[in-house]
């Protein structure tokens, strides 16, 4: 077993190099190459692609995989090499289930479709994206059928990101999630809105870029082993668990873009910082899933950085560094304006307590198209819909309705994004089971220590890597299946303080 397990050690680290060489040169292609290389580094990427496939599907890997599977199973639950077995098992599943030809013919039609997206959405034409989202959602069932044991039409889609999540699970999660918010939605937009202009004065670029780096440096981003350049949308990379890269995007006229997208990129970069040096090399060595790696982002930026404990600490540092633009604000405004709720069109533009609706309404109608229940041709209306349901208002163009969001366009439909709201649920839940054992933490965060937490995130979560499926980890840490009542109590604790619910 052990020469068994050391080869398949060897043949998953050539497939985790090529898959790292490839994030280095995307990561390059958003931050730092000019324009004239995107021919050549689009071959670069797909013949670093094809070999990885190639080694993802080599049959001597399967055979070597159902060989450890059997031999490994004696072994204890959340035992490493069991999990490396188990994971490798998935992925090369993943990759050999679904044909070359699919592959390809998908990645193209979602390149034709990017672009037409692209164009029309700038025109307000849904009718020309229309038959390539017919396309889409086509071929999307095509690949849901490679998967013929599973429940759902969706599962196979959702599986890719969240491993282990179904529809059957998910939709009474949230189900019972948007009947808890909308009226604590309600109550809250009753009243005025906050003032919010304290954060549109002008700051200069680089000065918040500091200000931010100074930030995440306490929270534990660990700058040795990372660095943060500019990008157009801000995202976290990694090439090793020693190389872990974020970006963030800047507004000049709002503090707000910058800051928070930073201590977001942050909390995904420092889950995959904090994953144990041993799993480095291994299929184990990331985020275990797109809810965990987005409970992360959440924790660091909405519970922690747009929290009152957090201001008492950082509101000093930030009038000191700004003190033209902060230093007649007062804290208490400065923490409304950074927590303002209001109905919004825009998903990424939403606040924390609004944000999960946008996020339903997508899963809603996605699985409805998915289970053939909703027609693309029908989407526009069915989105207004919604919007006008949920959140009390109607979009006035497609624009910044039903083609608003990239993923459908540029990606399959189906999967892409229940993870943001399980995310925001898992934070909330982490993060009082983080009290719960240490007690001290609020009043360590009011000093600007973040230690306490940070030590409990690594024991708990960050270490594990892909040990442990997102219900293992919640019933490993918590002792309890997943549950939405630790969010809504953190909800209306924090915003009925704010508005006196
Ligand atoms: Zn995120």
């Amino acid at each position: 077993m052990e020469a068994k397990l050391n080869e398949l050690k060897q043949r998953l680290g050539e497939i985790a190099d090529l898959n790292n060489a490839a994030s280095v040169l995307s990561w390059d292609q958003l931050t730092h190459m000019p324009p004239g290389g995107a021919e050549a580094r689009g071959r670069q990427l797909a013949t670093l692609a094809r070999i990885a496939q190639e080694k993802q599907t080599d049959e001597a890997l399967g055979k070597l995989i159902d060989e450890l599977l059997v031999e490994t199973q004696s072994l204890p639950a959340g035992n490493v090499q069991r999990a490396m077995v188990r994971v490798a098992k998935i992925d090369f599943d993943r990759a050999t289930r679904v044909p070359p030809e699919f592959v390809a013919r998908i990645y193209q039609h979602i390149a034709q479709s990017y672009q037409v997206w692209a164009e029309a959405r700038q025109k307000n034409d849904f009718s020309a994206t229309q038959p390539y989202l017919e396309k889409t959602l086509d071929l999307s069932r095509e690949y849901s059928a490679f998967f013929p044991e599973a429940e759902h039409v969706a599962d196979p889609l959702i599986d890719q990101s969240d491993y282990g999540m179904k529809v059957s699970t998910v939709r009474p999660l949230f189900a019972e999630l948007r009947s808890r918010l909308v009226p604590i939605i309600q109550a809250i937009t009753s009243q005025p809105a906050a003032d919010d202009s304290c954060l549109k004065q002008p700051i200069p670029a680089d000065a918040q870029v500091a200000f931010g780096e100074k930030i995440i440096r306490k929270l534990g981003y660990d700058f040795e082993r990372g660095r943060q350049d500019k990008s157009a949308h801000p995202f976290t990379t990694r090439f090793s668990i020693n190389d872990v890269r974020i970006t963030t995007r800047v507004r000049e006229d709002d503090f707000s873009e910058a800051f928070f997208s930073t201590t977001h990129e942050a909390g995904h970069a420092m889950y995959e910082q904090g994953i144990d040096q041993a799993l480095e090399g291994t299929n184990l060595a990331s985020g275990t899933s797109a809810g965990v790696h987005e409970s992360q982002s959440r924790l660091w930026e909405n519970i922690v950085s747009r929290g009152k404990d957090f201001w008492i600490f950082a509101y000093p540092l930030l009038q000191e560094a700004f003190p033209a633009q902060f230093g007649n604000v007062s804290q208490d405004t400065f923490y409304r304006a950074i927590n303002k709720v209001q109905r919004s069109l825009i998903r990424t533009d939403a606040d924390e307590v609004t944000y999960n609706l946008h996020v339903m309404i997508r899963f809603d109608l996605e699985v409805g198209m998915l289970e053939g229940n909703l027609a693309v041709r029908h989407l526009p209306e069915a989105w207004n819909e919604r919007y006008r349901s949920d959140l009390g208002i109607l979009p006035p163009s497609d624009k910044d309705g039903c083609m608003q969001d990239v993923h459908w366009y540029g990606g399959t439909i189906g999967g892409a994004f229940q993870g943001y709201t399980l995310g925001n649920v898992l934070s909330a839940l982490f993060y009082r089971q983080a009290l719960k054992d240490r007690p001290g933490i609020p009043e360590e965060i009011r000093h600007g220590k973040f230690d306490g937490l940070h030590a409990w995130m690594q024991e708990h979560i960050y270490r594990h890597g892909r040990i442990f499926t997102t219900d293992e980890l919640v019933m490993r840490c918590t002792g309890g299946a997943l549950t939405i009542e630790p969010y809504i109590e953190y909800l209306k604790q924090k915003y009925g303080e704010l508005y006196d619910l």
